[in-house]
């Protein structure tokens, strides 16, 4: 078993790693930047060390710093998080090099699903139904224009390396594609250093549903329920739920075959997330994030599991401590994205409790938002025996929660979820472009 792990990460999901291995009794390296001396995922951690300046690329994703503060400090695993390297197969060779565990799947695998376009193929190859769309990149107005009729209009034109809704483009007729592919490409290049684009049909108003996995690397597969992710702003999740109130036992029962065969036949080892797009009673995979995601929690709190503890436990070589073949869902979990609106200084805050509450965050009051990271300061997750009662607790929680010194997105959040349109449970991607001017979000 792991004695000792460096958090290759920041913010609340390097709290919610420390948290856990607390209890497991592993000991924490927590990395930080010179901006982050005085953040909470320091101060939880047995050690922490200065590993460079407030930017990123000179700090939480400088490879060479981590690894070394992994090797000095005397870990014996890495945890990344997400974002910043968690998805970074070169960083996970450089840390098994090191002859450290990695809380991740292989690297090959890591290739595997981190380009979406081989991601389809290889999904395509396990029977998951994909959106129509181009069979590879797309580099010419020409071939685009020929997938874009073949698929029928609006397409959207995505980054191969994309994430966090970056680099999508969606294009409504002919005489816009080339200019939108060469504005894509570009966008991907900078922000992925991978200038490769393709073209999928662009469904309107689907839901986004997703397949918590656990799978211990030998072909065992728990699938943790899945998630509804439909509330959107830019293409970036704000809202997510579990269950999804759009998904039946039947197509639940369809993923969860899809997804067992993809992760088995993979060998696929830690936590993973497999994304659907869904329309009606049909679904489209989108891509799978090899990672712990953000909205884990509602997971955790249907199935009762400590998330991040199987995927340490199955990355470790340790057998899962869930059954896949019984894995019980209970009630209802919504997650609510807390989001900071300016950097500065929290003067106060109070935060929701009662059962069923959760709050996963870094905040604390005389913590500092740093403008040079993620907006995103916390979650504030409920949990209750059905839909109703959990949204009703929900908007009590996010009614206690006192954030000062620093605007957070709390008011525009209880509208959405105060709003029939949520609370009906039909909605799809397009609910938040809808409620944008009639809520003032
Ligand atoms: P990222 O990796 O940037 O998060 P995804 O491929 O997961 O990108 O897509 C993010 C969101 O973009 C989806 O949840 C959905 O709202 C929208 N999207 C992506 N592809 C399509 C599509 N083909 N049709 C409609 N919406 C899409």
């Amino acid at each position: 078993m792991i004695k000792r792990l460096m958090i290759a990460n920041r913010g609340e999901i390097a709290v919610r790693i420390a948290r856990t291995c607390k209890e497991l009794g592993i000991e924490t390296v927590a990395v930080y930047s010179t901006a982050d001396r005085d953040a909470l995922h320091v101060k939880l951690a047995d050690q922490a060390v200065c590993i460079g300046p407030a930017k990123s690329a000179l700090s939480y994703l400088s490879v060479g710093a981590l690894i070394t503060t992994a090797v000095r400090t005397g870990c014996d695993a890495v945890h990344p998080g997400v974002g910043f390297l968690s998805e970074n197969a070169d960083f996970a060779r450089e840390v098994k090099k090191a002859g450290l565990v990695w809380i991740g799947p292989d690297p090959d695998v890591i290739d595997l699903l981190g380009d979406k376009v081989v991601a389809r193929d290889t999904a395509v190859k396990y029977g998951l139904p994909i959106t129509p769309g181009s069979p590879g990149p797309i580099s010419t107005k020409e071939a685009a224009i020929e997938v874009a009729k073949k698929c029928g209009y609006p397409v959207i034109i995505k980054a191969a390396s994309g994430g966090g809704g970056k680099g999508m483009r969606i294009v409504w007729k002919d005489e816009d594609l080339e200019e939108n592919l060469k504005i894509a490409s570009r966008e991907a290049e900078a922000n992925f250093a991978d200038g490769t684009v393709f073209i999928e049909k662009y469904l309107q108003n689907p839901r986004h549903v997703e397949l918590q996995v656990i799978a211990d690397g030998k072909g065992g597969v728990a699938i943790m329920g899945e998630r509804d992710c439909s509330v959107q702003r830019n293409h970036q999740k704000l809202i997510e739920e579990s269950p999804s109130p759009g998904v039946t036992p039947e197509m639940r029962a369809r993923m969860a075959s899809g997804a067992k065969n993809l992760f088995g036949s993979l060998k696929y080892c830690g936590a993973g997330t497999i994304e659907f797009l869904v329309a009606g009673s049909d679904f489209f995979f989108m891509e799978v994030n090899a990672r712990i995601q953000v909205e884990h929690p509602v997971s955790e709190f249907v199935t009762g599991t400590d998330l991040i503890r199987e995927q340490i436990l199955v990355c470790s070589g340790e057998p899962m401590s869930i059954d896949p073949d019984s894995v019980g869902l209970r009630g209802w979990s919504i997650e609510a994205r807390i989001n900071a609106l300016s950097p500065g200084k929290v003067t106060r805050l109070e935060v929701p409790g009662g059962p069923g509450v959760r709050f996963d965050s870094f905040l604390y009051a005389g913590a500092t938002v740093s403008p040079h990271y993620d907006s995103m300061v916390g979650k504030l997750i409920v949990w209750d025996s059905d839909r109703p009662k959990a949204l009703a607790r929900l908007l009590r929680a996010l009614d206690e929660l006192v954030v000062e010194g620093v605007k957070v997105n709390v008011a525009s959040q209880r509208k959405i979820i105060a709003h029939e349109a949520f609370r009906s449970g039909d909605f799809g991607t397009g609910l938040y472009a809808r409620l944008e001017k009639e809520l003032q979000l």
